[in-house]
């Protein structure tokens, strides 16, 4: 069965690595839920649709949104000029 895994880029199909470890730190008494990327991590979870790419196919990996969320929902228009 050639079922994908979700460990590889849609796009590029690189395979991800590292990861992002939730951990609880208490700051002032106040349990708090720090997400922390580890050095290697390749890849991004759009903050929009969810879906994940490697950082090296979006276009905006410091947005926290994937190619499609960074761009307007409207159709773009594509070069149909007819002389
Ligand atoms: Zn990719
Ligand atoms: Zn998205």
């Amino acid at each position: 069965m050639a079922q994908e895994t979700s460990d590889t880029c849609p796009q590029c199909r690189k395979l991800f690595v590292g990861a992002v470890e939730v951990r609880t730190m208490k700051i002032e008494g106040i349990a708090t839920v720090v997400c922390e990327e580890t050095p290697d991590r390749n890849w991004i979870q759009c903050d929009s649709c969810g879906l994940v790419i490697c950082k090296s196919c979006c276009l905006d990996a410091g947005s926290g949104f994937c190619n499609t969320c960074l761009k307007p929902p409207q159709t773009a228009v594509s070069g149909t000029a007819t002389a």
